[in-house]
């Protein structure tokens, strides 16, 4: 377990908020501490890009600008909502928790973090981003980038790649936790995403330096020997495009058709692959099934094709 001395971590606190003060990035999720705003901002962030987030966001606020609004929405219209985000079983599950909010909460997303993870799409990270940034509550959050700074301060890393358990930094991070949680914890998410990024950390430019246990290891380093290779988590494919792309076009083309029309498995196909033949029927009925399984897409049964569209709901 990791014990840092108590002085370590003042100093440490001092560092980051003073670099914070001065660096931090203006994200129109920070003006707020809206609690619907922020759990629509999380769900986005969860695997998508800061900047594409930041074009999104105002979007969706503006056509659903309460918890209320959206609750009421189909799956339908929340998918074509969230065109250009990705994963759109995300916009699904943050669809059905606005609904279970409204019908059994009396619309009040919840402030503890343990009722915040009963809800779809609502993991530890998220839960505990909500409880802080929209509650102030004074609780640790921890996002890769921030898991990746703790372990590089408080250990010495044999490599860039190298980590610390999320368990034991969960813990770690509750230790550490200053007065001002809200930016200490946004204050270390923009030190991960500026500065101890994941391949070329600047330790030079870095707050942290002269108390980082790792900073020898990247110091004075060359711009790219910083990067190791590591073993890649093999993505399924088919022909030589990942599966997550194929749905996400699946997906595309059902957004383009006009209200509540479907359209045949065949057609799909041949939207979202120009040589598609029909001995490939098979894989797209996999990857249609799959988005049906997630909630995002409903099977119509013609009389002599399998049709598709995206879920009413
Ligand atoms: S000194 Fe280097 S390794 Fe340590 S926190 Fe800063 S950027 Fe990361």
């Amino acid at each position: 377990m990791l014990k840092p001395r108590p002085s370590r971590v003042n100093a440490l606190q001092k560092n980051i908020l003073r670099w914070y003060g001065k660096n931090s990035r203006q994200l129109p999720w920070r003006k707020t501490n809206d609690p619907y705003r922020v759990l629509v901002s999380e769900i986005m962030l969860q695997q998508t890009q800061v900047s594409r987030v930041e074009q999104k966001f105002h979007h969706f606020i503006k056509q659903y600008p309460t918890l209320r609004a959206l609750a009421r929405t189909s799956r339908a219209d929340v998918v074509r909502a969230w065109q250009g985000m990705g994963y759109n079983n995300r916009a699904i599950r943050l669809r059905d928790a606005a609904r279970i909010v409204m019908e059994e909460r009396d619309g009040r997303l919840p402030s503890d973090t343990a009722q915040l993870e009963k809800l779809p799409g609502i993991g530890r990270y998220t839960a505990h981003a909500i409880a802080c940034f929209a509650y102030g509550q004074k609780v640790p959050v921890v996002d890769v980038n921030i898991r990746r700074v703790l372990s590089r301060i408080f250990r010495k890393m044999n490599n860039v790649f190298d980590l610390k358990p999320a368990d034991e930094i969960w813990e770690l991070a509750a230790r550490i936790l200053p007065e001002n949680v809200y930016m200490w914890n946004q204050a270390l998410m923009d030190l991960g995403a500026a500065i101890c990024t994941a391949q070329k950390p600047l330790c030079e430019s870095c707050p942290a330096s002269n108390l980082c246990s790792s900073r020898t290891l990247y110091k004075n380093r060359a711009p790219g020997n910083a990067r190791i290779r590591r073993s890649k988590k093999s993505e399924p494919m088919y022909a030589g495009i990942p599966q997550r792309f194929w749905r996400g076009r699946i997906v595309e083309a059902l957004r383009k058709v006009n209200g509540e029309d479907s359209i045949s498995l065949t057609k799909v196909g041949r939207t979202i692959k120009p040589d598609f033949a029909a001995h490939e029927l098979p894989w797209l009925k996999r990857l249609a099934q799959s988005l049906i399984r997630d909630g995002v897409v409903e099977r119509v049964k013609a009389s002599r094709t399998t049709k598709i569209m995206l879920a009413k709901g």
